[in-house]
């Protein structure tokens, strides 16, 4: 029995890493569970799969949670709490929360010598060095979720890291992809958590609309496999039927297929170094009909370019830019900005810190969440302002 902690239960990936542990009940029992504020779906999975431990958002929510559930589980709350769940005796971590606030329980987990399997990519892209650090201290596996980032996992498997020379990310292009910039800025928020191939979260979806989530899983992909930002590249794959692939120095390409089923990277890094017999469609490449390639348009996403720029830029950068990025999108969830304006602020926010702070380092915990800050307080600030559309 492998026991599993959940960071962030209630989420999409919390919710689809439940459902694989219920299809394969003999080989997992989950000891804590922490979610936000969905006390309702707390309380059935708290029934359903009796955890010792979980933790909630605050008081309020533990007490809704304790009307429901009894006093039989062990309800912590806040910062503390969610300390506590990924700290709790188990063999795996699952690091689902979205954002910034997962950065210091699943170092937490690392510092208490648990294996992480990570969806939550903001952690990498606000301290992967730091995370990397701590993984090598501890002695601990980094297992990837993100779909991109498990291909590549699976393709590098048996591989010598000296004999890689490319990592190409797929992307989907998201709901946008065909739309001409004019469009795009009268993007409405529904259509932009229509993802076409992908049944996401709200965050994730926009990215996914402005390709941010692209430029996150470029500097994600940079710390996991340590690979350096100029040996990365993008390509749009519509069909979202090749998850990524790695090129060798022999200029021999493996690639890693499947259907857009999140629950397959999910049992890939649960069940690691073995394998889940999912029940899921198999795919059936002659209906697929046709994979499709194309270069990513730089100036209509100007996200990808980001990327670069922050991973170039200072140790800091890349938690700059995705603390402008969480204001920017929550301004645009509230409908407070149109979709284009999410890049135009990172991109301000990150030149004013370069501008600045070029050589900020990143030595801690605090010098991560002190960048975070002043990011944010800044996004805010241009979220505020009227901005110009770079139609
Ligand atoms: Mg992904």
């Amino acid at each position: 029995m492998k026991r599993v902690v959940i960071l962030g239960s209630t989420g999409s990936v919390g919710e689809q890493t439940l459902e694989v542990i219920a299809s394969a009940p003999n080989r997992f029992e989950v000891v804590a569970l922490a979610a936000g504020r969905n006390v309702e779906k707390l309380a059935s999975q708290v029934e359903r799969f009796h955890p010792m431990r979980v933790s909630v958002a605050s008081e309020t929510e533990a007490e809704a949670l304790r009307a429901r559930i009894g006093n039989d589980v062990c309800i912590g709350v806040g910062e503390a709490g969610l300390d506590e769940v990924a700290k709790a005796p188990a063999d795996l971590v699952v690091a689902a929360l979205v954002g910034a606030v997962g950065l210091r329980p699943t170092l937490a987990a690392i510092e208490a010598g648990r294996d992480v399997a990570l969806a939550n990519k903001e952690v990498m892209v606000m301290a992967g060095a730091l995370v990397l650090r701590a993984v090598q201290k501890h002695g601990v596996t980094l297992l990837p979720v993100d779909s991109e980032h498990s291909a590549i996992f699976q393709a590098l498997s048996g591989q010598r890291a000296q004999d890689v020379a490319r990592l190409v990310l797929t992307c989907s292009g998201g709901p946008f992809r065909t739309w001409d910039a004019a469009r795009i800025v009268e993007a409405s928020v529904e259509e932009a958590l229509a993802h076409p191939n992908w049944d996401m979260g709200a965050k994730i979806s926009i990215d996914s609309a402005t390709l941010m989530n692209k430029a996150l899983e470029i500097v994600e992909a940079r710390w996991l496999f340590d690979v350096p930002p100029e040996r990365i590249d993008v390509v749009i794959h519509p069909q979202s039927i090749v998850h990524s692939l790695v090129e060798f120095v022999d200029r021999s390409v493996l690639a890693q297929l499947g259907l857009p089923d999140m629950r397959v990277p999910i049992a890939v890094a649960l069940a690691h170094p073995e394998r889940l017999d999912l029940d899921l469609p198999s795919l059936d490449l002659a209906s697929v009909g046709q994979l499709d390639f194309e270069e990513p348009d730089r100036k209509r996403f100007p996200a990808l370019d980001l990327a670069a720029r922050a991973l170039a830029g200072s140790e800091a950068a890349p938690a700059v830019l995705n603390a402008a990025n969480e204001v920017a999108v929550a301004a645009f969830l509230e409908g407070r900005i149109s979709l284009p304006r999410i890049c135009e602020i990172n991109g301000r926010v990150l030149e004013a810190h370069l501008a600045d702070h070029a050589g900020a380092v990143v030595e801690c915990v605090g010098d991560v969440l002190e960048a975070d800050a002043w990011a944010r307080a800044l996004a805010s600030e241009f979220a505020c302002l009227p901005g110009k559309d770079p139609a």
